[in-house]
């Protein structure tokens, strides 16, 4: 996809800091963190978020909750760690390819601003 920030990351035009790698899915650490762990983790597809999301897309979408309990595992926030898409602007999104904020390493309030 051209114009997507994130497919230029996931290609490596743009510099990121890779926390896991498959054939499916890249995580990388959030460029203004909102905790001490805070990981995107994005599918390789270019999906633009949860509301265009296509039935073929469901294994990737819950691929992508499996891929930050992993990393939450491997960081040692498992008391606590908090998995969210924003999907739209109203919603905070601002980068229109699919990506799970992984947020831990710190007390999270409910209900989120
Ligand atoms: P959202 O606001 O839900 O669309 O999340 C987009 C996230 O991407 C924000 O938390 C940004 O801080 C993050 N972000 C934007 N540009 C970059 C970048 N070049 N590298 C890493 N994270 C980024
Ligand atoms: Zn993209």
């Amino acid at each position: 996809m051209s114009n997507c920030l994130f497919c230029d990351i996931i290609a490596g035009k743009i510099p990121s800091k890779k926390v896991y790698e498959d054939d499916r899915v890249y995580a990388f650490e959030d460029i203004r963190k909102s905790a001490p762990t805070h990981v995107l983790i994005i599918p390789k597809k270019h999906i633009v978020d949860l509301k265009h999301a296509q039935a073929e897309d469901a294994e990737i979408i819950g691929y992508c909750q499996l891929v930050a309990a992993k990393i939450g595992r491997e960081h040692g926030i498992e008391d606590g760690y908090r998995t969210v898409y924003n999907v739209g602007p109203k919603a905070g999104q601002s980068v229109f390819h699919l990506h799970l904020h992984l947020l831990g390493g710190r007390d999270l309030t409910w209900p989120p601003g």
